[in-house]
């Protein structure tokens, strides 16, 4: 686990209130902004003829698909990245490691708004260069995977599982905080958790 000093936290503690807006998030922001940018693109592509609905059925999921094995790398290669030096440390602690010190809080749950279109626009770049027009598609899928995973993290720090169906849902992200922070990166499924044997053990003592 990433051990971070007193000092370190109460200096990224000043350094979030000095970004301010930059660090500013919440969910009645960030969802009808990510919704609207999903409609958005779709429509650019569609309405010019870029894309068509026979691509809808496979681009989007796709994208959604692509978007889950990116929250379990990112989860677990990027988040809880080893940081040797002090700024990589307060640098991963902004980023993740906050938010295991206050699970609840509200603030530290979705992304920014303006860090979330930056990002979003860079993937827009880096997609259509890769892919060219299916990016209207494929980027929806994506965006749709992350405000998915947001939401459902959201969800699960914030109320009891809804339904019984849903528990080991809830399980599995609460034994990643709790018990064991080297496993259980997945937190809308624990699908690449199995793929990649980051499954937390079945029989706890
Ligand atoms: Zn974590
Ligand atoms: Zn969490």
């Amino acid at each position: 686990m990433q051990s971070v000093t007193q000092e370190t936290k109460v200096d990224v503690n000043r350094i979030r209130k000095m970004l301010g807006i930059l660090v500013w998030t919440s969910p009645a922001i960030i969802i009808p902004l990510d919704l609207s940018i999903i409609a958005g693109l779709i429509w650019v592509g569609v309405s010019n003829g870029w894309v068509n609905f026979a691509s809808f059925w496979w681009l989007i999921p796709a994208g959604i698909f692509s978007w889950t094995l990116v929250e379990y790398l990112m989860h677990r290669f990027a988040f809880h990245f080893e940081a040797q030096n002090e700024t990589g440390k307060k640098l991963i602690y902004m980023l993740h490691i906050i938010h295991h010190d206050h699970p609840t809080d509200s603030d530290k749950l979705y992304q920014p708004p303006l860090v979330n279109v930056v990002i979003i626009t860079l993937l827009f770049g880096f997609f259509y260069l890769l892919i060219g027009n299916w990016v209207y598609l494929f980027l929806p899928g994506i965006i749709f995977g992350y405000l998915a995973y947001s939401t459902i993290h959201y969800v699960i720090h914030k109320f009891k599982p809804p339904f019984a169906f849903l528990k080991p849902l809830w399980r599995h992200h609460n034994l990643h905080h709790y018990r064991f922070q080297d496993k259980a990166f997945g937190v809308s499924s624990p699908f690449w958790d199995y793929i990649f044997g980051t499954m937390p053990p079945k029989e706890l003592k």
